[in-house]
Protein backbone atom coordinates (compact mmCIF):
# COMPACT_ATOMS: atom_id res chain seq x y z
CA UNK A 1 0.00 0.00 0.00
CA UNK A 2 1.56 3.60 -0.80
CA UNK A 3 0.20 7.04 0.26
CA UNK A 4 -0.75 9.73 -2.05
CA UNK A 5 -1.81 13.25 -1.30
CA UNK A 6 -5.25 14.99 -2.18
CA UNK A 7 -6.59 18.18 -1.92
CA UNK A 8 -8.14 17.73 2.14
CA UNK A 9 -5.57 15.40 3.41
CA UNK A 10 -3.21 12.11 3.04
CA UNK A 11 -5.11 9.09 1.65
CA UNK A 12 -4.56 5.38 1.53
CA UNK A 13 -4.24 3.88 -1.80
CA UNK A 14 -4.05 0.00 -2.07
CA UNK A 15 -1.19 -1.52 -4.24
CA UNK A 16 -4.60 -3.00 -5.97
CA UNK A 17 -7.69 -2.44 -7.39
CA UNK A 18 -10.03 -0.82 -4.38
CA UNK A 19 -13.62 -0.60 -5.48
CA UNK A 20 -14.63 -0.20 -1.74
CA UNK A 21 -12.07 -0.87 1.09
CA UNK A 22 -10.84 2.85 0.37
CA UNK A 23 -13.95 4.13 0.77
CA UNK A 24 -14.87 2.30 3.92
CA UNK A 25 -11.68 2.73 5.33
CA UNK A 26 -9.62 5.74 4.83
CA UNK A 27 -13.36 8.20 5.12
CA UNK A 28 -12.70 9.02 8.56
CA UNK A 29 -10.53 11.58 9.39
CA UNK A 30 -8.43 9.67 11.32
CA UNK A 31 -7.14 7.98 8.21
CA UNK A 32 -5.84 11.49 6.55
CA UNK A 33 -3.11 11.71 9.18
CA UNK A 34 0.27 10.64 8.14
CA UNK A 35 0.71 7.15 8.42
CA UNK A 36 3.54 5.95 11.14
CA UNK A 37 3.95 2.14 10.78
CA UNK A 38 3.81 -0.60 8.93
CA UNK A 39 2.23 -1.08 5.10
CA UNK A 40 1.36 2.31 5.69
CA UNK A 41 4.65 3.42 5.11
CA UNK A 42 5.80 2.19 1.58
CA UNK A 43 7.25 3.48 -0.88
CA UNK A 44 5.28 5.54 -3.32
CA UNK A 45 4.29 3.41 -6.59
CA UNK A 46 6.43 3.02 -9.12
CA UNK A 47 6.16 4.68 -12.92
CA UNK A 48 4.77 0.72 -13.72
CA UNK A 49 2.48 0.71 -10.77
CA UNK A 50 1.21 4.08 -11.42
CA UNK A 51 0.43 3.09 -15.34
CA UNK A 52 -1.12 0.00 -14.40
CA UNK A 53 -3.46 2.03 -11.72
CA UNK A 54 -4.11 4.38 -14.58
CA UNK A 55 -7.49 3.17 -15.34
CA UNK A 56 -8.56 1.81 -11.68
CA UNK A 57 -12.33 2.46 -10.94
CA UNK A 58 -13.08 5.78 -9.61
CA UNK A 59 -13.51 5.19 -5.72
CA UNK A 60 -16.25 5.82 -3.35
CA UNK A 61 -15.10 7.11 0.32
CA UNK A 62 -17.14 7.45 3.15
CA UNK A 63 -18.01 10.86 4.65
CA UNK A 64 -17.84 9.75 8.42
CA UNK A 65 -18.62 11.87 11.19
CA UNK A 66 -16.14 14.17 11.82
CA UNK A 67 -17.07 14.40 15.31
CA UNK A 68 -17.56 11.59 16.68
CA UNK A 69 -15.38 7.69 16.57
CA UNK A 70 -17.68 5.34 13.77
CA UNK A 71 -19.79 3.40 15.01
CA UNK A 72 -21.33 -0.16 13.53
CA UNK A 73 -24.33 -2.58 14.21
CA UNK A 74 -23.64 -5.86 12.86
CA UNK A 75 -27.46 -7.93 13.08
CA UNK A 76 -26.80 -11.62 12.54
CA UNK A 77 -29.87 -13.97 12.40
CA UNK A 78 -27.97 -16.82 14.24
CA UNK A 79 -24.48 -17.28 15.49
CA UNK A 80 -21.50 -17.05 12.90
CA UNK A 81 -23.57 -15.22 10.74
CA UNK A 82 -22.01 -12.29 10.80
CA UNK A 83 -18.69 -13.73 11.12
CA UNK A 84 -19.33 -15.85 7.64
CA UNK A 85 -21.20 -12.44 5.85
CA UNK A 86 -18.89 -9.79 7.17
CA UNK A 87 -16.14 -11.12 9.33
CA UNK A 88 -12.81 -10.07 7.05
CA UNK A 89 -14.52 -6.58 6.62
CA UNK A 90 -15.07 -6.12 10.12
CA UNK A 91 -11.41 -7.24 10.61
CA UNK A 92 -9.88 -4.92 8.25
CA UNK A 93 -12.36 -2.21 9.53
CA UNK A 94 -10.95 -2.65 12.99
CA UNK A 95 -7.67 -2.76 11.56
CA UNK A 96 -8.09 0.61 9.93
CA UNK A 97 -10.36 2.42 13.04
CA UNK A 98 -8.93 0.75 16.05
CA UNK A 99 -11.78 3.77 17.39
CA UNK A 100 -14.28 1.82 16.11
CA UNK A 101 -17.30 1.11 18.39
CA UNK A 102 -19.06 -1.81 17.04
CA UNK A 103 -22.25 -3.39 18.26
CA UNK A 104 -22.46 -7.23 17.26
CA UNK A 105 -26.29 -8.54 17.75
CA UNK A 106 -26.98 -12.20 17.22
CA UNK A 107 -30.93 -12.71 17.54
CA UNK A 108 -30.58 -16.42 18.06
CA UNK A 109 -28.60 -19.13 19.81
CA UNK A 110 -28.38 -22.09 22.16
CA UNK A 111 -26.07 -22.19 25.17
CA UNK A 112 -23.69 -24.22 23.49
CA UNK A 113 -23.65 -21.58 20.25
CA UNK A 114 -24.07 -18.47 22.66
CA UNK A 115 -20.61 -19.25 23.99
CA UNK A 116 -19.00 -20.77 20.86
CA UNK A 117 -20.42 -17.14 19.14
CA UNK A 118 -18.96 -14.63 22.02
CA UNK A 119 -15.91 -16.61 21.86
CA UNK A 120 -15.69 -15.95 18.27
CA UNK A 121 -16.61 -12.05 18.51
CA UNK A 122 -13.75 -11.99 20.69
CA UNK A 123 -11.53 -12.71 18.21
CA UNK A 124 -12.80 -10.47 15.59
CA UNK A 125 -13.38 -7.46 17.64
CA UNK A 126 -9.83 -8.14 19.72
CA UNK A 127 -8.38 -5.35 18.38
CA UNK A 128 -11.44 -2.75 19.39
CA UNK A 129 -12.19 -1.31 23.11
CA UNK A 130 -15.58 -0.24 22.09
CA UNK A 131 -17.81 -3.32 21.54
CA UNK A 132 -21.07 -4.77 22.21
CA UNK A 133 -21.80 -7.98 22.14
CA UNK A 134 -25.16 -9.66 22.22
CA UNK A 135 -26.80 -12.73 22.19
CA UNK A 136 -30.19 -13.58 22.04
CA UNK A 137 -32.82 -16.27 22.23
CA UNK A 138 -35.14 -15.50 19.32
CA UNK A 139 -36.68 -19.43 17.63
CA UNK A 140 -34.55 -20.75 15.33
CA UNK A 141 -36.27 -21.00 12.14
CA UNK A 142 -39.69 -18.95 13.09
CA UNK A 143 -38.37 -15.68 13.29
CA UNK A 144 -41.34 -14.73 10.25
CA UNK A 145 -43.63 -16.81 12.93
CA UNK A 146 -42.80 -14.28 15.71
CA UNK A 147 -41.89 -11.24 13.74
CA UNK A 148 -43.32 -8.65 15.48
CA UNK A 149 -41.09 -9.31 18.66
CA UNK A 150 -38.24 -9.52 16.12
CA UNK A 151 -39.26 -6.09 15.16
CA UNK A 152 -39.84 -4.43 18.24
CA UNK A 153 -36.45 -5.89 19.80
CA UNK A 154 -34.58 -4.40 16.54
CA UNK A 155 -36.64 -0.84 17.17
CA UNK A 156 -34.85 -1.06 21.07
CA UNK A 157 -31.75 -0.93 18.88
CA UNK A 158 -32.64 1.76 17.10
CA UNK A 159 -33.52 4.02 19.87
CA UNK A 160 -30.19 3.40 22.05
CA UNK A 161 -27.56 2.81 18.90
CA UNK A 162 -26.34 5.63 16.10
CA UNK A 163 -24.52 3.63 13.74
CA UNK A 164 -22.80 4.90 10.94
CA UNK A 165 -22.75 1.61 8.82
CA UNK A 166 -25.70 -1.32 9.28
CA UNK A 167 -24.23 -4.88 7.71
CA UNK A 168 -27.18 -7.04 7.81
CA UNK A 169 -28.40 -10.33 5.91
CA UNK A 170 -29.57 -9.97 2.37
CA UNK A 171 -33.16 -9.23 2.05
CA UNK A 172 -33.36 -11.77 -0.88
CA UNK A 173 -32.13 -14.53 1.20
CA UNK A 174 -34.22 -17.78 1.03
CA UNK A 175 -33.38 -18.39 4.74
CA UNK A 176 -36.31 -17.15 6.76
CA UNK A 177 -35.09 -15.48 9.32
CA UNK A 178 -32.40 -14.09 7.48
CA UNK A 179 -34.32 -12.71 5.23
CA UNK A 180 -36.54 -11.46 8.20
CA UNK A 181 -34.15 -9.53 9.45
CA UNK A 182 -32.85 -7.93 6.19
CA UNK A 183 -36.59 -6.44 5.92
CA UNK A 184 -36.89 -5.47 9.52
CA UNK A 185 -33.10 -3.57 9.04
CA UNK A 186 -34.36 -1.40 6.17
CA UNK A 187 -38.09 -0.90 7.65
CA UNK A 188 -36.49 0.59 11.30
CA UNK A 189 -33.08 1.91 9.95
CA UNK A 190 -33.74 4.55 7.59
CA UNK A 191 -31.22 7.27 8.07
CA UNK A 192 -28.59 5.09 7.48
CA UNK A 193 -25.98 3.28 5.25
CA UNK A 194 -26.85 0.22 4.91
CA UNK A 195 -24.84 -2.51 3.43
CA UNK A 196 -26.62 -6.42 2.88
CA UNK A 197 -23.80 -9.43 3.33
CA UNK A 198 -24.25 -13.11 2.11
CA UNK A 199 -24.30 -16.24 3.51
CA UNK A 200 -22.65 -19.22 2.08
CA UNK A 201 -25.38 -21.89 2.55
CA UNK A 202 -27.21 -25.25 1.15
CA UNK A 203 -29.79 -22.33 -0.76
CA UNK A 204 -28.31 -20.96 -4.18
CA UNK A 205 -29.22 -17.35 -3.31
CA UNK A 206 -26.35 -15.92 -3.58
CA UNK A 207 -27.32 -13.11 -6.02
CA UNK A 208 -24.95 -10.36 -7.71
CA UNK A 209 -23.34 -8.19 -5.31
CA UNK A 210 -22.61 -4.88 -6.16
CA UNK A 211 -20.20 -3.50 -2.86
CA UNK A 212 -16.86 -5.10 -2.49
CA UNK A 213 -14.47 -4.75 -0.22
CA UNK A 214 -10.82 -6.34 -0.81
CA UNK A 215 -9.28 -8.39 1.54
CA UNK A 216 -5.78 -9.60 1.96
CA UNK A 217 -4.68 -12.97 2.55
CA UNK A 218 -3.61 -12.02 5.98
CA UNK A 219 -7.26 -10.97 7.06
CA UNK A 220 -9.34 -13.79 4.90
CA UNK A 221 -6.89 -16.56 6.97
CA UNK A 222 -7.35 -15.17 10.22
CA UNK A 223 -11.36 -14.88 9.09
CA UNK A 224 -11.58 -18.49 7.99
CA UNK A 225 -9.42 -19.63 11.01
CA UNK A 226 -11.22 -18.03 13.47
CA UNK A 227 -14.46 -19.44 12.44
CA UNK A 228 -13.28 -22.89 12.53
CA UNK A 229 -11.74 -22.69 15.85
CA UNK A 230 -14.89 -20.96 17.54
CA UNK A 231 -17.51 -22.93 16.13
CA UNK A 232 -16.82 -26.89 16.53
CA UNK A 233 -20.83 -27.37 16.74
CA UNK A 234 -20.45 -26.62 13.32
CA UNK A 235 -17.90 -28.82 12.44
CA UNK A 236 -19.92 -31.47 11.15
CA UNK A 237 -21.66 -29.71 8.59
CA UNK A 238 -20.52 -30.62 5.00
CA UNK A 239 -20.17 -26.47 3.71
CA UNK A 240 -18.63 -24.91 7.08
CA UNK A 241 -15.25 -26.10 5.77
CA UNK A 242 -12.36 -23.72 4.90
CA UNK A 243 -12.21 -24.37 1.11
CA UNK A 244 -16.26 -22.85 0.91
CA UNK A 245 -15.37 -19.83 2.69
CA UNK A 246 -12.14 -19.26 1.02
CA UNK A 247 -13.86 -19.93 -2.61
CA UNK A 248 -17.06 -17.21 -2.10
CA UNK A 249 -14.08 -14.67 -0.84
CA UNK A 250 -11.95 -15.44 -3.71
CA UNK A 251 -15.20 -15.53 -6.46
CA UNK A 252 -16.04 -12.21 -5.18
CA UNK A 253 -12.16 -11.20 -5.56
CA UNK A 254 -12.05 -11.94 -8.90
CA UNK A 255 -15.33 -9.95 -9.33
CA UNK A 256 -13.56 -6.95 -7.31
CA UNK A 257 -10.85 -6.67 -9.10
CA UNK A 258 -9.21 -7.32 -5.81
CA UNK A 259 -5.64 -9.30 -5.66
CA UNK A 260 -7.09 -12.29 -4.18
CA UNK A 261 -10.10 -12.04 -1.69
CA UNK A 262 -12.73 -9.97 -1.22
CA UNK A 263 -16.41 -9.91 0.78
CA UNK A 264 -19.46 -8.76 -1.65
CA UNK A 265 -22.34 -6.42 -0.13
CA UNK A 266 -25.72 -5.73 -2.03
CA UNK A 267 -26.13 -2.05 -1.47
CA UNK A 268 -29.95 -1.19 -2.46
CA UNK A 269 -29.30 2.65 -1.43
CA UNK A 270 -26.14 4.95 -1.34
CA UNK A 271 -26.14 8.42 -1.54
CA UNK A 272 -23.11 9.63 -3.85
CA UNK A 273 -21.80 13.14 -2.17
CA UNK A 274 -20.37 16.43 -3.49
CA UNK A 275 -16.60 16.08 -4.99
ZN1 LIG B 1 -28.02 -17.95 9.70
Amino acid sequence: MWWTRGRDGLYAKSRHVDVLSDKLLAGHPADREAPTQGDDQREAPSGGERARHASVMLEFRLALRPDRAPRALLLGAHCDDIELGCGGTILELSRRHPDLTVHWIVLSSTPERAREAERSADRFLAALRSKEVVIERFRDGHFPYEGSRVKEYVETLKARLDPDLVFTHYRDDWHQDHRLVGEITWQTFRDHLILEYEIPKYDPDGGSPNVFVHLDEVIAEAKVSHLLEAYASQASRPWFTRDTMLALMRLRGVQARAARYAEGFHARKVVLGGA
